[in-house]
């Protein structure tokens, strides 16, 4: 009898002649999760992955894996030889085991036999299975076929493999598989979101984060490594180019409109972030942005906003509601960073009243005051970047 972790995936089989690219990045990506973990193998049979491991390390070994895109779901199974008697034992053995960690009432048992030599049909199997495990719970467990506590599945392959717990992950597509791009990320809820979205659809990621130092503080940038280092257990190593935008916001400052500020500032940042995606070979942009969330936000906003970019700019939020998107930042742990009260760099030359209604020529006129090219140009020479790399617990 062994101990594995049995790897499901969705979409992948989709993948026709590609799907062998698509498993491989998907082997790399778990391999690198398992690393700290001693005495463990990936193998594959059929269109299943399989983690062989220490069973003490399967509870942790899920909690890594879960976050590999690509997965689907994961469960803890034993794996027998393909015999009635060994089926009977270990599920009794699994179900005993599941039994004392939480008392349940009742149980179903499935089978999936994919195994045609194995003589006995998958309904025989179950009852058989099913009757075994009753009699030897001694009258603790009852049967219910519709809405049992618990399922056990019983799947007849060239070996048997028995699980009775599931545990769902999060779909999408193994990064690597999706080209790359560059998040503009702020200390905001919406950002690490939109990152984490575009990842799981198989896009590296790397960020730019605009402040506005010595305005903004040494503890505001600590908040953007706190969120990337939460993004990084889910996207992997990326490199976090930081951009000061101060002197480009007191330019804005003397020379525009008061409420032209953040549509100014928007617009630098996108320029800003298309030099650098374009240096390092990213192909899009990604942003936070929500349609109607705030001022510059609006329809017209974006428009004067994507029109200084020639690359396309990705908005995976943009018909979310709010609450969608918290529901997500908490269940990627950057909630709790993001709220906290660390000045953004917009927040430094906040207008009063900001247009919600820019109209492009007018904003192309006030630009002219402004030495656009040069004020881009020395941002990304003074930029620092730095490379997030897996050293943390
Ligand atoms: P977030 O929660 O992501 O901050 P938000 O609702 O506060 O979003 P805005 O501040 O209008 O929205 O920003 C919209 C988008 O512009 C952000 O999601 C982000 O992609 C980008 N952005 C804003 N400020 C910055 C910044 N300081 N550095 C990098 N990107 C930024
Ligand atoms: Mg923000």
């Amino acid at each position: 009898m062994e101990n594995v972790i049995i790897v499901r995936f969705g979409e992948i089989n989709l993948k026709g002649k590609n799907k062998r690219f698509f498993e491989g990045k998907l082997i790399k990506h778990i391999r690198f999760q398992l690393k700290e973990f001693i005495d463990t193998e990936i193998y594959q049979e059929y269109s299943r992955l399989y983690i062989r491991s220490r069973k003490e390390d399967q509870g942790k070994i899920i909690e890594k894996v879960r976050k590999v895109f690509g997965i689907v779901s994961l469960s803890t199974a034993v794996s027998i030889p393909s015999d009635i008697d060994a089926i009977r034992k270990a599920s009794f053995e699994l179900m005993k085991e599941r039994f004392d960690k939480e008392a349940f009432k009742t149980f179903r048992v499935t089978t999936k036999r994919a195994n045609k030599k194995f003589p006995i049909p998958s309904m025989e199997v179950s009852s058989d299975v099913g009757g075994f495990v009753l009699k030897s719970f001694n009258g603790e467990l009852s049967v219910d076929v519709h809405q049992p506590d618990v399922t056990l599945i019983v799947e007849i392959r060239q070996k048997t493999y028995i699980t009775c717990d599931h545990f769902p992950a999060y779909g999408g597509l193994p990064l690597e598989t999706n080209g790359s791009a560059l998040l503009l990320l702020s200390g905001g809820i919406d950002s690490p979101v939109a990152g984490w979205m575009m990842g799981k659809r198989g896009v590296k990621v790397h960020a730019v984060h605009f402040h506005s130092y010595p305005f903004t503080s040494e503890r505001a940038q600590e908040k953007i490594l706190d969120l990337a280092r939460e993004l990084q257990n889910y996207i992997g190593e990326f490199m976090i180019f930081n951009v000061n935008l101060l002197k480009i916001q007191k330019a804005i400052n003397e020379e525009c409109p008061d409420e032209e500020m953040t549509i100014h500032s928007r617009r630098f940042m996108t320029r800003i972030a298309e030099k650098i995606a374009k240096r390092y070979e990213l192909q899009a942009l990604i942003t936070g942005d929500n349609i109607g969330q705030v001022a510059s936000q609006t329809m017209e906003s974006l428009q004067v906003v994507s029109e200084v970019a020639s690359i396309p700019i990705f908005r995976p939020l943009i018909a979310y509601d709010k609450q969608d998107i918290i529901k997500v930042a908490k269940e990627i742990n950057t909630y709790e960073i993001s709220i906290q009260p660390f000045e953004d760099c917009c927040s430094v030359f906040l207008p009063k009243k900001p247009l919600t209604r820019p109209r492009l020529n007018n904003i192309v006129e006030s630009e002219q005051h402004l030495d656009v090219e040069g004020l881009v140009t020395e941002a990304i020479e003074d930029m620092e970047i730095m490379k997030l790399t897996f050293n943390q617990e």
